[in-house]
C-alpha cells in the first residue's frame, strides 16, 4: 500500500497517520473506522491556491462538499480558506451549521426544490448554479418573493467527454446536466436571464467529469466555452466575470494511477483562459475551480477488523472485515481499486493474495481483489488507503448496518469529529404498526 501524506510505520511497526498509532485508534474507536490526515488536506487546498497567487487574477477554490460533508470538515475548509459547494438542503444546512459564511457557497444540482432555493436564498449564498430552464423559474418566483438579487452561474455542458469512467462523466452532451452549448440553449439562457433585473449573471461553469489525469480537457473545455463567448461578444456584448471550470482532478487510489500535480492544472487553465481572453480583447475572467476528490481523496484512510475466511482450494481466498458497501459504496457501485494492509504488520511478507470481503448480503459487496497479505487473522487490522472522498459520504444503512465513526488525526493528536452511528439511531425515524381498529 502507497503510504499517502503523513502515512508511516512507526517504532512499534503499526501504521502510523498524522502521528497516531492506527491500531490504537482502532482499540480507542473500534472499527470499522475512518481516519483523515489533516495535515493533508491542508497541503491539498494550499497546494491549488498557491497555484492561484502567482498569478495576478481573481479565483476561488471551492470545495465539493459532497465528496465528504461533515461540521469539522466544513470548519476545516473554512480554515484553509476555501469555498463551498453544496448541491442539497441537507449539505447547505450542514455548511450553515458549520458556522460556514454564506456568501462563499455555490449551489449546484439538476432539481433544486422550491424549499431548498428559499432556504439558500434567506441564508444568502454567494451564487446559485443554474442547471436548466425550470430552476432559472423557480430563482425568479423567491427573488422577488425575498426582495432579493440572485448571483447566478450558469452551468454549460460543453460536450468534451474527460477520460474516466463512464458512471462518473457529467461533461458530454448527453448528460442530465446543465445547459447545452451546442444547441443554444445557453445563449438562450444567458439572453433570458440579462433581461431580469433580479439576476446578476456572474458567469459560465462546467465540470467535464471526474479522476482526471490530463490537462487536455480542461482546456478544450474551455477554448470550446470561449469559441461561444467570441459570438456572443460580438452580437450582444455578453462576457462573462466568472468562468468556474469545475473539478475532477484525480488522485492516487492505485498504482496504475498517475495524477499531476494540483498546480499543473491550475497552470493549464490559466494559460488557456489568460490567451482566450487576450485574443478576444476582454477582461481576464475570473477562474473558480471545485476540487472534491482531490482535496480529501487520499487524506482517508478506513481501517477494519478481520472476521470470517472462506478458501475455495485453488480459486480464491476470501477474507471478510467487519464493513463493506456500507461504509464504502464505490467498489460495488463503480468496479472502484483500492490498496490495503495489515495495519498492525505491514512489513510482514505477503503470502498470497486474499480477496477482500465486506459483511453485506451481496455478492458483489468485495472492498478489494487479490490483495497481496502476510496471512490475515481475525487480530488483524486492515487499513485500506484513499478513502477520504465519496466514502462515508455515501456510506449507508443496508442490512441495518450503522454507519462507522470517523476521527480526524493530525500532530499526533486524534479527534472524533463523526460518532459512530447506534442501534437506536437506525430506528430514530421508524414508527410501530398502527393497531387494528376494532369495530
Ligand atoms: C462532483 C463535482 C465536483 C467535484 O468532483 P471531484 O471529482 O470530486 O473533484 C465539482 N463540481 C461539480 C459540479 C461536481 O458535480
Amino acid at each position: 500500500m502507497y503510504l499517502h501524506g503523513t502515512s508511516t510505520i512507526n517504532e512499534e511497526g503499526h501504521l502510523s497517520i498524522g502521528g497516531v498509532d492506527t491500531v490504537k485508534l482502532a482499540k480507542n474507536y473500534g472499527t470499522p473506522l475512518y481516519v483523515y490526515d489533516v495535515a493533508l488536506i491542508r497541503q491539498r487546498a494550499r497546494e491549488f491556491q498557491e497555484a492561484f497567487k502567482k498569478h495576478n487574477l481573481n479565483y476561488q477554490v471551492a470545495y465539493a462538499s459532497k465528496a465528504f460533508s461533515s461540521i469539522a470538515m466544513i470548519q476545516l475548509a473554512e480554515e484553509e480558506g476555501l469555498s463551498l459547494d453544496i448541491v442539497s438542503g441537507g449539505e447547505l444546512y450542514t455548511a450553515l451549521k458549520a458556522g460556514f459564511p454564506a456568501e462563499r457557497i455555490h449551489f449546484h444540482g439538476n432539481n433544486k426544490s422550491a424549499e431548498e432555493i428559499n432556504m439558500a436564498v434567506e441564508a444568502g449564498i454567494g451564487c446559485f448554479v443554474v442547471d436548466n430552464f425550470y430552476e432559472l423559474e423557480l430563482l425568479e418566483e423567491a427573488a422577488e418573493e425575498h426582495g432579493k438579487t440572485l448571483s447566478l452561474l450558469l452551468r454549460t455542458t460543453p460536450g468534451v467527454e474527460a477520460h474516466t469512467h463512464d458512471y462518473i462523466l457529467t461533461g458530454q452532451e448527453d448528460s442530465k446536466f446543465g445547459f447545452d452549448l451546442n444547441s443554444g440553449q445557453v445563449e438562450k439562457a444567458i439572453q433570458s436571464i440579462l433581461k431580469k433585473d433580479c439576476f446578476n449573471l456572474l458567469g459560465l461553469h462546467c465540470h467535464i467529469g471526474s479522476q482526471i489525469f490530463e490537462t487536455t480537457g480542461f482546456v478544450m473545455a474551455a477554448e470550446k466555452i470561449f469559441s461561444y463567448i467570441k459570438k456572443w461578444n460580438e452580437s450582444f456584448s455578453y462576457v462573462p466575470k466568472v468562468l468556474n471550470l469545475g473539478g475532477g482532478f484525480g488522485i492516487r487510489y492505485v498504482k496504475e494511477d498517475d495524477p499531476l500535480h494540483p498546480s499543473r492544472y491550475i497552470e493549464a487553465m490559466i494559460k488557456v483562459v489568460k490567451t482566450q481572453a487576450e485574443q478576444l480583447e476582454i477582461n481576464v475572467p475570473e477562474i473558480w475551480i471545485e476540487p472534491g476528490r482531490s482535496l480529501v481523496g487520499d487524506a482517508g484512510t478506513t481501517l477494519y477488523t478481520i472476521g470470517s475466511q472462506k478458501e475455495i482450494p485453488n480459486v480464491r481466498h476470501y477474507v471478510a472485515v467487519d464493513g463493506g458497501m456500507s461504509d464504502n459504496l464505490r467498489p460495488a457501485l463503480y468496479q472502484a481499486k483500492y490498496e490495503g494492509m495489515l495495519a498492525n504488520r505491514p512489513k510482514e511478507t505477503a503470502e498470497e493474495k486474499f480477496s477482500i470481503a465486506g459483511k453485506c448480503c451481496e455478492s458483489g459487496d468485495m472492498l478489494i481483489w487479490d490483495l497481496p497479505l502476510p496471512n490475515p487473522n481475525h487480530e488483524d487490522v486492515l487499513a485500506v488507503s484513499c478513502t477520504g472522498a465519496y466514502g462515508y459520504a455515501m456510506s449507508n444503512n443496508y442490512n441495518r448496518i450503522p454507519r462507522p465513526a470517523v476521527v480526524f488525526v493530525e500532530n499526533g493528536d486524534a479527534q472524533l469529529v463523526i460518532k459512530r452511528e447506534t442501534y437506536e439511531d437506525l430506528i430514530r425515524c421508524d414508527l410501530p404498526l398502527k393497531k387494528p381498529v376494532v369495530k
